[in-house]
């Protein structure tokens, strides 16, 4: 967003970074083994392209450091304040107020809210109290040493199915993981690109061919997303048979063989937790959990398990974390209030009654298939040519209309109520606490690109 509002000539704006340094999920999870599950071709901007990727699957910090360059290159960091947490957001009628944690205040004409959606830790609360030292994956204690302890993983995500394989190898004596949900898992297409191929990459269209090359094998996956569950049979079979591949033990198999739709929660990609699982020194316990007491976890059936230390991989607060915010727009109303039934956006970047604030990843706009960088730069462009029209007709600020937001979204939950997300015989993060998908785009990325390609004046009241 920065970079481009720089090329467009804006050029009095700043960033308000919560934290003491750049980079956000790339910063704030340093677990072992973290990295991406969308190839690095295709995270990474289209118009920052790295024919330097070290693997197809890069790790956090390379990508991390990527953040770095492109932030170095375009010369962003003089606009970045840090230790910048916002705590009220609130318009005045002529402009939007800010206060951050340390007590400043600001103003502006116009805010962007680019925060994501998966930053707020989500800890489950169970009984008990443990005695040892616990924490969560996106606040991995580096000082806690893991050699030789017992340990005990809870969750079987994206990020518990990156770390596992590591402790189990590297450093748990004994690992326990906690799953209450099997993933469905594909096998991860990762590999070390050589030089040589790095450097064929640096010739002219070389690197941008790639990249259309993963777009287009990636896309052709949301068919079974966005047109029809039965077509997702295809990426059943793949997961089953990579189970049976890397799972001898037939009673592992069972507890690890899903009973939903393939994509109703995100498709894993891993090759290397399956055989982490079988392990001597790994056990997986399906049991759910009823207490955590003293040095141990004790699940319904009351059996301890041992552990030394707890490490949570439990997720984030998602659809809730954004109306945990102060965000107070047009004639007092709070966003809570404008959103008590459920959060909604107009293609996911602007919400009725909150003048100039626009999303980047708001409601809606995330992926089950694709990456959502490609997501982030069409609603990069289309807040460009919101602010542009600001310019272009000296209006205060642009508000969409409550009609158009409304109707937009009647015909995205249409769509989305046939879709694997809602049919697909699963409890997900992608749901809302009424069963109501805010989070996932139902269609293929180019749609979402060509809808958003040119703003609509006409969804928008135009206030001066
Ligand atoms: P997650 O996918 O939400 O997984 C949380 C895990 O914790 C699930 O297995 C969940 O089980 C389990 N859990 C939650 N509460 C529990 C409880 N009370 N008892 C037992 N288990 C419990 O979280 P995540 O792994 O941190 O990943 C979150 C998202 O971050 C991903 O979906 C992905 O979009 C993103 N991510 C991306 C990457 C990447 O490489 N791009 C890597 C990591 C994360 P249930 O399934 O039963 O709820």
């Amino acid at each position: 967003m920065a970079i481009k509002l720089k090329e467009a000539g804006f050029h009095d704006f700043v960033i308000l970074e919560k934290a003491d340094d750049l980079g956000g999920t790339w910063r704030d999870n340093t677990y072992p083994g973290c990295a991406c599950d969308v190839p690095s071709h295709m995270y990474s901007f289209s118009f920052e392209l790295n024919p330097g990727w070290s693997r197809m699957f890069s790790p956090q910090e390379e990508i991390r450091e990527y953040m770095r360059a492109c932030v170095w290159k375009y010369g962003i960091d003089p606009h970045i304040q840090y230790g910048k947490q916002v705590v009220s957001l609130e318009y005045t009628g002529r402009e939007w107020e800010i206060v951050t944690s340390d007590g400043h205040t600001m103003r502006a004409n116009a805010v962007i809210s680019a925060v994501g959606a998966l930053h707020v830790p989500k800890f489950p609360e169970f009984g008990g109290e443990f005695a040892g030292p616990a924490f969560h994956s996106a606040e991995w204690d580096h000082s806690v040493d893991l050699k030789g302890k017992r340990v005990a993983v809870i969750g079987t995500g994206a990020s518990a199915i990156q770390f596992v394989p590591r402790l189990a190898a590297e450093a748990a004596a004994q690992l326990t993981v906690f799953q209450r949900t099997p993933p469905w898992i594909h096998p991860k297409p990762d590999f070390a690109i050589p030089d040589r191929m790095q450097r064929l990459l640096k010739l002219p269209g070389a690197a941008r061919a790639m990249r259309n090359g993963i777009y287009w094998a990636l896309e052709s996956r949301a068919l079974g997303f966005a047109v029809d569950p039965r077509l997702m049979a295809v990426h059943e079979r793949l997961a089953v048979r990579h189970l049976e591949r890397q799972v001898p033990d037939p009673e592992l198999r069972r507890k690890l063989t899903p009973d939903y739709t393939i994509g109703c929660k995100r498709i894993l990609i891993s090759s290397d937790y399956y055989p982490a699982l079988s392990r001597p020194n790994v056990s997986l316990v399906t049991d759910a959990i009823a207490e955590l007491r003293g040095h141990a976890v004790v699940d319904v059936t009351g059996r301890e398990h041992a552990a030394d230390v707890v490490v949570y991989g439990t997720g984030f607060k998602v659809t809730d974390a954004l109306q945990e915010q102060r965000i107070v727009g047009r004639d007092g109303v709070k966003i809570q209030d404008a959103w008590q039934d459920g959060i909604e956006a107009y293609y996911g970047i602007t919400t009725s009654g909150f003048p100039n604030l626009f999303f980047l990843l708001g409601p809606n706009t995330g992926l089950g298939h694709n990456s959502v960088v490609f997501m982030i730069e069409s609603q990069v462009r289309y807040v460009m040519d919101c602010l542009r029209l600001l310019s272009r007709t000296q209006a205060r600020a642009i508000d969409v209309r409550p009609e158009r937001q409304r109707a937009f979204n009647e015909r995205l939950q249409e769509r989305l109520n046939r879709l694997v997300w809602t049919e697909g015989g699963c409890r997900s993060w992608y749901l809302d606490e009424h069963g109501v998908n805010r989070t996932t785009w139902p269609g293929f990325t180019f749609e979402y690109w060509a809808r958003t390609r040119r703003m609509k004046p006409d969804a928008f009241e135009l206030i001066y």
